[in-house]
């Protein structure tokens, strides 16, 4: 008998755009409990997979399974109702609605008016204003999100991510653009939040951040992973240094 997997795994996942292989074949597996985070040089397929995993495409070819269960090309809602969750690089958030809204809509549509809402959910705007209060931005739940800083956004849009109480986050550049203070926040958060048991997988840029912050990183290159290792490991591996610096 074949061991179930527990965690996310792909297996041969490939999708390519016109004559580009963006994703090449890519079989990798993480697991449960960990920070894993996917590295990579630009252009190598890295947002390609994190759409393929979350259904926001459909791969050309190949398997995602998640705890071994079949999840390829599934519809986002149903792959987030698997467990999985997952942040944008560039934040997924409604500009003109209030913080608090915003963590609402998460879980609803934004077409219902608020009013309407609350009087049916009033448990969702204890938890919105829970996570709020989690990601530290609860004093500014009435502003609209469009006057927030960057970072408070990644932070609205990580509590909207914990609204569905997913078992797995995807997260795709959280520390992108935000200021060290907020980085170390968000740093902190995904520490917190994966002592309690959350799975991470993190595509990030920020080096210091990756290596002080996974337990298992995976470096893709021309679609596919090339090495993969504790931080310790992969960040003296030659391989990796060659493929950043494109020789
Ligand atoms: P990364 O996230 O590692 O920077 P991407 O997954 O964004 O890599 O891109 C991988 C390759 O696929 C790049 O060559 C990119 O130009 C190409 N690519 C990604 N998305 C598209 C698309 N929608 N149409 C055409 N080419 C794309």
């Amino acid at each position: 008998a074949t061991a179930t997997v527990t965690g996310l795994e792909t297996r041969g996942l490939a999708k390519a755009f016109g004559g580009v292989r963006a994703v090449d074949g890519a079989d990798v597996t993480f697991h449960h409990g960990k920070v894993n985070a996917l590295i990579g040089p630009n252009g190598s397929g890295k947002t390609t997979f994190f759409n393929c995993v979350t259904g926001m495409i459909k791969p050309d070819t190949g398997t995602v399974t998640y705890d071994g269960r079949d999840i390829t090309g599934k519809a986002p809602h149903r792959i987030a109702r698997a467990g999985i969750g997952r942040s944008f690089q560039l934040c997924r958030i409604f500009p003109r609605m209030t913080v608090l809204e915003n963590v609402l809509a998460a879980v609803r549509p934004p077409s219902v008016p608020l009013l309407l809402a609350s009087a049916r959910h009033k448990g969702d705007i204890d938890r919105a204003r829970e996570l709020l209060t989690r990601v530290g931005i609860e004093h500014l739940e009435s502003v609209e999100a469009r006057d927030l800083s960057y970072g408070q956004q990644k932070l609205l849009e990580l509590a909207g991510v914990l609204m569905a109480d997913p078992e797995t986050i995807m997260l795709d550049e959280p520390a992108g653009g935000v200021n060290p203070a907020l980085i170390d926040r968000i740093a902190g958060l995904v520490r917190s939040l994966n002592a309690e048991g959350r799975t991470f997988i993190v595509v990030e840029h920020n080096m210091d951040l990756v290596m002080s912050l996974s337990d298992h990183v995976v470096v893709f290159d021309r679609g596919r992973p090339i090495c993969e290792g504790p931080p310790s490991v992969v960040q003296n591996d030659p391989r990796v240094l060659e493929a950043y610096l494109g020789i």
